[in-house]
């Protein structure tokens, strides 16, 4: 795997954020309580506070008070904030992608494509802001009408992940705003400062269209704050991206209190790829899907389910692909794979292919550190494709690292077994030319995910269609199709036209 240029100092790197920042418009709240740290070196860039328990009791206390001024806003009103927002999201996409890079170590064109889905979800929400529909419904009383609103539901708490820092945020804050609702957002830990950026360009956006200030309002810190957003009853939606065990303590702690979530968690995708597939767009889909974001992804493709008749080759080609992988800078435009995240997502790589080979997985191509002397804080590393022959429980866990595990297949219903008996349902697809294969792969007796695609690797969604998983990836719906409905409530009316009152079921009384 060959490397590319030298990497930026930590220096650079303040320089960069300091420079987006300020054309934002955004600056750091410097503190003490934790600490912005880049990927790329590995080292700290600028100490920041965290917010208090009285920061959290007035952030929600302010959002819910706003609530009650915006959802008595016509909504195509409310769409002009998402407008607006989007603009300056369009104006600022390099800077924002920087901000990313040196936060999240994306590759610049995936940075870019970054605030591009956030770009995209904003139009899609402005659309949205003429079209939240309610059904008519056929009543069976004579001079009766039957009808479904719907309502904006109250404050949103927005609790995200590290891997897509603004996306996430975006596509959860421009459709609930769209729909009358506020929004707190907590975001990772890991990237403070792209979150300090979008939220001074969502508050200009709120000045220049006259929407109440605190329609939005930031609380930087760790878990402890994403707690208290997930107990606060004037929480009606915690909308919480981020892995299963962090879901698995929230869904509970906000349903014990009568809440809403929508939880976007941890995936383990898979790819089936048929004989008659074709060749070369699997590779392409394979690696970018398997390798793209270093592996960093929730729709990461993870494992991959080969028919026997031509596994060897695949696997050859893609073991020369997997060679190639320039690994490095992510600003260095012939990068393909920047770093993991932190040492501790190396050290669990590394324990997952130590635990698979244990079990008789054999390591084909990568697995390797690499910049270890250039960078010895930073964790950059070859990603990994390891033939296994079962699936053990190391392939039925997701480590968020770019490994990729190869099984094979004889039969189609095996193929679909196999793909189906891990705990996740996020993403999934079949690399095929035969349609009746990749018809049954999206049958109801096919793949178990909320994703399911042909001919495409697991990862790069776009927004138009909803987007979540089944099982352990939590079930929640983000984005577009009718995902919005999750953010609003809706209210069946009854409505007696006829002056005589008939009641349903043909009782009566009185
Ligand atoms: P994480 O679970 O460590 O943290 C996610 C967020 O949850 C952070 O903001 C964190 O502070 C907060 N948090 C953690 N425990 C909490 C608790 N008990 N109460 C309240 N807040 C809590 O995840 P991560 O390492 O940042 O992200 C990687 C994981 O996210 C992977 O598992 C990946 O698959 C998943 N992910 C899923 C999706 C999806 O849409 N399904 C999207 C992106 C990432």
């Amino acid at each position: 795997m060959t490397g590319t240029t030298a990497l930026p100092t930590t220096d650079d790197l303040r320089t960069r954020v300091r420079a987006s920042l300020r054309r934002v418009g955004a600056s750091i709240p410097e503190g003490s309580d934790f600490r912005a740290r880049s990927p790329i070196t590995g080292e700290d860039l600028f100490g920041l506070g965290a917010a208090t328990a009285a920061d959290a009791e007035d952030a929600v206390a302010a959002a819910r008070e706003a609530f009650l001024t915006w959802r008595t806003t016509p909504a195509p009103r409310r769409g002009e904030l998402v407008r607006r927002l989007g603009e300056l999201l369009r104006d600022h996409q390099s800077d924002l992608a920087d901000l990313i890079t040196v936060e999240a170590g994306k590759i610049r064109s995936e940075a870019l494509g970054e605030v591009q889905e956030m770009i995209d979800i904003c139009d899609f929400a402005v659309g949205l802001s003429r079209q939240l529909y309610g059904r008519t419904i056929a009543s069976e009383r004579p001079g009766h009408r039957l009808a479904e609103t719907w309502h904006p539901l109250g404050v949103v708490g927005v609790i995200s992940a590290f891997n897509f820092p603004a996306a996430v945020w975006s596509w959860n804050t421009a459709v609930a705003l769209a729909c009358g609702d506020t929004v707190v957002w907590k975001p990772s830990e890991l990237t403070p400062l792209i979150s300090l950026a979008c939220a001074g360009l969502l508050s200009r956006a709120a000045r220049d269209t006259g929407a109440p200030r605190d329609v939005h309002r930031l609380l930087l810190g760790d878990r402890t704050v994403g707690e208290r957003l997930v107990d606060d009853p004037r929480v009606a939606l915690v909308s919480a991206t981020g892995s299963t065990r962090m879901g698995r303590e929230v869904g509970p702690r906000v349903a014990a209190r009568f809440g809403r979530s929508l939880l976007e968690l941890g995936g383990n995708n898979a790819a089936v790829v048929a004989p008659s597939a074709d060749p070369d767009l699997a590779v392409q889909g394979i690696v970018f899907a398997a390798a793209g974001t270093a592996g960093q992804r929730c729709t990461t493709l993870r494992r991959l389910i080969v028919h026997r008749d031509i596994a060897d080759t695949l696997v050859s080609r893609l073991t020369a692909a997997y060679t190639k992988l320039p690994i490095g800078d992510p600003f260095d435009e012939n990068t393909l794979v920047g770093p993991l995240i932190s040492a501790a997502a190396l050290d669990g790589m590394q324990d997952a292919l130590a635990r698979v080979q244990a079990q008789g997985g054999e390591i084909l191509a990568g697995g390797d550190r690499r910049l270890a002397e250039a960078a010895p804080r930073a964790a950059y590393v070859e990603p990994a494709l390891v033939r296994v022959g079962e699936q053990t429980d190391v392939v039925r866990r997701e480590t968020f690292a770019p490994i990729l595990y190869v099984l094979t297949y004889e039969t189609l219903e095996e193929a679909i077994t196999l793909h189906n008996d891990v705990p996740q349902g996020l993403s999934s697809s079949i690399f095929t030319r035969d349609q009746q294969e990749a018809e049954f792969f999206l049958s109801a007796e096919g793949s178990d995910c909320g994703i399911a695609n042909v001919n495409i690797g697991t990862s790069g969604a776009e927004i138009g269609g909803a987007f979540g998983g089944e099982k352990e990836t939590g079930g929640g719906r983000e984005s577009g199709s009718d995902a919005w409905r999750a953010y609003m409530r809706s209210a069946t009316n009854t409505i007696n036209y006829s002056g005589r009152l008939a009641l349903a079921q043909n009782v009566s009384f009185l």
